[in-house]
């Protein structure tokens, strides 16, 4: 068998971590050596990449998105809304996606993300209206030219307005049927252990969007099956309302009845905690996934990461949705988590290191996993290099620091498993102009249908 290709990422401009400030040598799909400053590598190399006007980071990680979301964004009748009205707004819009809207908008979507150097990604699909049973079998499928990890989650809604949800009837599915599915799915794409390139964990929508059953159905399965737990809470004040109203308790309570409150767990947005609830989930380590630009977009409030990490919970980063967002660019969602932070903190507590930090072993601990987010012998070769050319970084002294601070928003290289998908800027494997041109015309056809 033909041994596994050397390359050496040699001598970047600048790097997250000192001990790698002279580079990697990668073999297949492992980092195998770390150079500190002045270090070679340890034998011969079949390849050297010259990294000395690229910073090299760790592949970024995004745990939460909603993919579809791309093909409505800034949707004229839900602009200036908050999330509930918002939602309200989208829901019948949503109802009519197609299997081809499907595909298209995960291509769109992963292809913005590993642009923007970003090498795992997750997505939140909660949408099964009649017709689109198959929505997370076309993402797997569609997924595969860009060559990136993928947790997708199995997500459900059904609790509809005849239930006192929130959703219309037409997009919620019984949850015999949800249940279903999702050990179908689990089965048939979950992979296990170190290099994983597709796994599944389950995600209902919501509080306000299924049922306790359901939620406490689905944490058994997770638990039997070995998979991870996903949903939003304490995104809003609407919500802890309607938690109180309906169930009688605060989301954070209710998560803990239906049997959530685990290191299993990573929560999108948890915003609206106070004291107690913060030292319970950090007992629990309990993920955390902050959203900031969905945050700030929909007005729905600041997460309390830095008191969140004292307690124990891993904190990662998300661009949630492209129709709160509406982009899905993970470094700049890194730049916007740095500055939303220090407005809550100050600036001497939140530096670039930290709001990186977030987007790589933060994102990674969020997921369960720890073969990512870190470059050290033995992790996976998931990689962004970023160079300094655009007029943005003009005069820029501390390379690192410019990539947030003068608003970096494309890595010039991104490799993934010791492959290469993103050089010179460019995707290697997928022609963008033909799927932005078709993305154009499955979003007109998709808003076509309320009018
Ligand atoms: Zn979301």
């Amino acid at each position: 068998m033909q041994r596994p290709q050397r390359i050496w990422i040699d001598s970047p401009l600048a790097t997250l971590e000192p001990s790698y400030a002279n580079g990697l040598v990668l073999e297949g799909s492992l980092i195998v050596e770390t150079l500190a400053a002045g270090q070679q590598p340890s034998a011969p190399v079949d390849q050297r990449i010259d990294a000395s006007e690229h910073v090299l980071l760790p592949g970024l990680i995004n745990t939460h998105h909603h993919f579809y979301q791309t093909l409505t964004r800034a949707f004229p009748a839900a602009l200036n809304k908050e999330l509930f009205p918002w939602l309200q707004t989208l829901y019948p819009l949503w109802a009519g996606l197609e299997p081809a809207m499907i595909h298209s908008s995960t291509q769109v979507a992963l292809a913005e993300l590993l642009l923007s150097g970003c090498t795992t990604a997750s997505d939140h699909h909660y949408l099964f209206p009649q017709g689109l049973e198959q929505a997370i079998d076309i993402q797997i499928e569609a997924a595969a030219p860009l060559g990136m990890r993928l947790h997708l989650t199995r997500g459900s809604m059904s609790l509809g307005q005849e239930q006192g949800g929130l959703p219309p009837q037409s997009t919620v599915q019984n949850e015999q049927q949800i249940i279903d599915d999702s050990l179908r799915l689990i089965r048939r794409y979950h992979q296990r252990g170190a290099g994983a390139k597709v796994q599944i964990a389950l995600a209902p929508c919501s509080p306000f969007s299924v049922s306790p059953q359901l939620m406490a159905e689905t944490a058994r399965l997770a638990a039997s099956e070995d998979v991870r737990l996903h949903t939003h809470l304490a995104e809003t004040e609407d919500e802890t309302a309607f938690c109180l109203r309906l169930f009688g308790m605060r989301p954070l309570d209710y998560l803990e009845q239906q049997g959530w409150l685990q290191p299993r767990t990573w929560l999108a947005h948890g915003i609206h905690f106070n004291d107690e609830d913060v030292r319970r989930l950090g007992q629990q380590q309990v993920g955390i996934c902050h959203c900031p630009s969905s945050n700030m977009l929909l007005a729905s409030g600041q997460c309390r990461t830095l008191e969140l990490e004292a307690a124990g919970s891993p904190v990662g980063l998300g661009v949630d949705g492209s129709a709160s967002n509406d982009g899905s660019n993970m470094i700049q969602e890194v730049r916007q988590a740095l500055l939303l932070q220090r407005l809550r903190y100050g600036a001497a507590a939140v530096t670039h290191q930290r709001a990186l930090h977030w987007a790589t072993q933060g994102s990674a601990a969020c997921l369960g996993r720890e073969d990512i987010g870190q470059l050290a012998v033995g992790k996976q070769a998931d990689l962004a290099l970023f160079k300094l050319d655009e007029l943005r970084f003009a005069g820029a002294g501390d390379p690192l620091a410019a990539l947030l601070l003068c608003g970096a928003s494309r890595a010039d290289r991104v490799m993934v498993a010791g492959q290469w998908q993103v050089w010179d800027g460019q995707l290697t494997q997928l022609d963008l102009a033909q799927l932005q041109a078709n993305q154009r015309q499955l979003a007109n056809q998709l808003a076509a249908k309320l009018s």
